[in-house]
């Protein structure tokens, strides 16, 4: 299988030990056959967004290259989720691992399952500030590059680890 497609994964978890989990995600991510890491943004720490009563977030932005289209790419990231222990219980509520497709080839799509790019990515600082870092120039749908939409958001809540 050849790695033509190019996804922004975003990672983002607040229990049971988070920087572990996202640190152990990542390498999940790396080690699989058909996903090529490129870009790793650093770790984050982010306050909780929706639900405040709740601990807060380490959160990371990834760029891969995968042969893999993005349905498999999403069922390949949900499974990992379940891996995980991930438990739906209500929206925005704590969870072990959170994996979002950000962008897929700069794919537009409307399909509930998988929306693209993903919809609130640009609303979110914890997306954005990592995503910039990795990649500044990169655009994102209409909402443009992601740097400008970092700087836009500006950094309150989110703080890039040492
Ligand atoms: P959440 O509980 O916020 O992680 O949402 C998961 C649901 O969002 C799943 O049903 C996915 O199919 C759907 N979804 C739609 N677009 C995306 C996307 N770009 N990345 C990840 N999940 C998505």
């Amino acid at each position: 299988m050849s790695f033509a497609n190019r996804a922004v994964i975003a990672l983002g978890s607040n229990l049971h030990r988070p920087e572990e989990q996202i640190r152990r995600a990542l390498q999940t991510l790396a080690g699989h056959p058909h996903i090529h890491m490129r870009e790793i943004s650093s770790l984050y720490t982010t306050a909780p967004v929706g639900y405040d009563d709740q601990p807060d977030f380490v959160n990371a932005v990834c760029m891969a290259e995968t042969g893999l289209d993005g349905r498999s790419l999403l069922a390949v990231l949900n499974g990992i989720e379940a891996d995980f222990g991930r438990e739906r219980s209500f929206r925005n509520a704590p969870r072990t691992l959170d994996l979002d497709i950000i962008d897929f080839n700069g794919e537009t799509s409307a399909d509930p399952h998988l929306t693209l790019p993903h919809p609130r990515a640009h609303e979110r600082g914890f997306v954005m500030l990592p995503l910039a870092e990795i990649a500044p120039d990169f655009v994102l749908g209409e909402h443009g590059r992601a740097a400008e939409i970092a700087a836009r958001l500006g950094d309150a809540g989110v703080f890039r680890r040492p």
